[in-house]
């Protein structure tokens, strides 16, 4: 089944190291992250971009339906991740047209200002992990 990803999750899954909102929320992005997108045939996958809940925010605790009990927040960081990788709601990309978009698009230290609010931010683990893509590591 295709994936479908709000425009702030793939930065989200190129940096995940584990870790998450509660223990459903971090097996399930496990699942999407390392069982998908890091598998073997991993870059063929094709993810549909929406605007709203998808295949990460399923079992958020933070999720209201389709929505978010920190819409704001996650209003502002689709935005500001949108934008950055040129993408929209209903656009199609693989994932590994998405890392290139990625590497060709976001900086390393851009996460400062994109991220800006998120929590997971001042981990750096996103920002080692944008750093390892631009390396040629990712
Ligand atoms: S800092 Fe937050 S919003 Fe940015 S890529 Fe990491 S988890 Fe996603």
């Amino acid at each position: 089944m295709i994936l479908r990803f709000r425009r702030h999750h793939f930065l989200c899954s190129l940096g995940f190291q584990g870790k998450g909102y509660s223990e459903a929320f971090t097996a399930n992005m496990d699942a999407v992250v390392n069982g998908r997108l890091r598998a073997p045939q991993g870059a063929a996958e094709e993810i549909e971009v929406v605007a709203g809940a998808d295949a990460i925010c399923a079992p958020c605790p933070e999720r209201r339906g389709e929505g978010c009990a920190k819409q704001a927040r996650i209003d502002r960081l689709d935005a500001a991740h949108g934008a950055a990788l040129g993408l929209a709601p209903g656009d199609r990309i693989s994932w590994g047209d998405a890392l290139a978009r990625i590497r060709a698009r976001v900086q390393p230290g851009d996460l400062a200002r994109i991220c800006k609010g998120c929590g997971w931010l001042e981990l750096g683990l996103c920002e080692a992990a944008l750093g390892q893509l631009h390396a040629g590591e990712g």
